[in-house]
Parts: C-alpha cells; structure tokens; sequence
C-alpha cells in the first residue's frame, strides 16, 4: 500500500515498450486519492529517451535495432494531464492545443504501478501500443492498429491471449468515453497548471533501476 503523494511531488514516470525501458520523465502530482493519480507534465520537460538517430518512431524500427543508450530529450507540446488508476490497464491523457484549450482525451492502453523507494516516486508503465484518441465530442478513434497487431505473437511485446485482453480493455473504455462517464465527463478540460510550479531537472536517476512490473505476460 503506498501513501497518497503530495500534490506538487515531482516523480518519475517511466515508460516500457518491447520490454524496454524507453523514456523517463519528471512529472509534478496534481492529485492523488482513491480515483487515482493524476500527474501534470509540463511542456518542455527534460526527460530521458531512447530515440532512433534517423528520426524514425521505434514502433517502425526492428526491435534489434533500438538504440542502446538514452538521449537527452523533452516533452514537445502543450503541457498533458495524465491519470494513472489502480485496477485498470489504461491511463488517460488530457491533451490540449497551442492555446491551452482542450483537444481531447487520449487512451493509453498499459499496464502500470506506482512504487516507492525511500524518497523516490514513480510510475512505471508498460506500453500496449494499442490506443484510443477521443474527440471532445466523445468520438472513439483507435490508434496504432497495425503495429499492435504486427508485434502480436513477439514474446518481447505480448502473445495473442493477451492481444484480446488489451483489444476488450480498450473496449471497455471506448464505452465508457462515448458514454461521457467519468473520466470522460468534463473533469480536468479546463485544468490549468498552478503558475508556481518550476519545470523540473531532467532525472539524475532511474534509467537503472529494474521495472517494478512484469515486462511481458498480463
Ligand atoms: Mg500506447
């Protein structure tokens, strides 16, 4: 059981894919209690990433070819709200435009854990590739078909059992959003980042630290 964290915490959110860890950010605690954790990225944060020298997404590079080491990198975009909940294989991501004006929700299908060690805070994730863009009037898109399907049966990614297990949270959720259920209910659109939070330093830690998860199975 971990203690609620303090709103305005900096933690570590750090994402797997292919049962590799791929990028670690710092993020700022907007809350937490039994809904959940909703975390505030900042636009411009520094972050770690593994990142293909060509430019290409990894999702298209061969598994083989992924870059051994992390690059300094940061978050591009508008600043994203992300809700973190015990019990569900997805967070859901407030995304918003230049203006600050919400854009929509994004769904991404995962598997992930908050842990604690000693001082240090985190979220690991484990990505599925699968995910849902939701449209502020509440229309479902599925995303990255095609390569979820493509690394189906690759023991470093996830077996077809476990492909259905991801395709029926995803469905779960989508009734959920085109609903307008919570969290898909107007919660959080107009949320605004307190003026007083600093963009944090890039992590000086947690590119070794093992997963706090299973990489692979459910
Ligand atoms: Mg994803």
């Amino acid at each position: 059981m971990t203690d609620y964290v303090e709103p305005g915490s900096v933690i570590l959110y750090r994402t797997y894919f292919g049962s590799t860890l791929m990028t670690v950010s710092p993020v700022r605690v907007v809350r937490h209690d039994d809904d959940g954790l909703l975390t505030w990225t900042a636009s411009g944060t520094p972050r770690w990433l593994r990142a293909d020298p060509a430019g290409r997404a990894l999702r298209d590079v061969p598994r083989a070819q992924w870059p051994a080491e992390f690059t300094e990198g940061a978050w591009f975009g508008a600043g994203v709200l992300v809700l973190s909940r015990p019990g569900v294989d997805h967070s859901v991501w407030w995304f918003s435009d230049d203006t600050g004006g919400f854009a929509g929700w994004y769904v991404n299908l995962e598997r992930n854990v908050l842990w604690t060690d000693g001082d240090t805070v985190g979220i690991d994730a484990v990505d599925q590739e699968l995910d849902g863009w939701v449209t502020p009037d509440r229309t479902w898109h599925w995303k990255d078909e095609e390569s979820f399907a493509d690394k189906t049966g690759d023991p470093a990614f996830w077996s077809a059992d476990e492909a259905a297990a991801v395709r029926a949270e995803g469905e779960r959720v989508r009734a959920l959003a085109t609903a307008g259920a919570a969290p898909f209910d107007g919660t959080w659109c107009d949320f605004r980042p307190d003026p007083s939070w600093a963009l944090p330093a890039r992590p000086s830690g947690g590119l070794d630290r093992p997963p706090a998860l299973p990489l692979t199975g459910c």
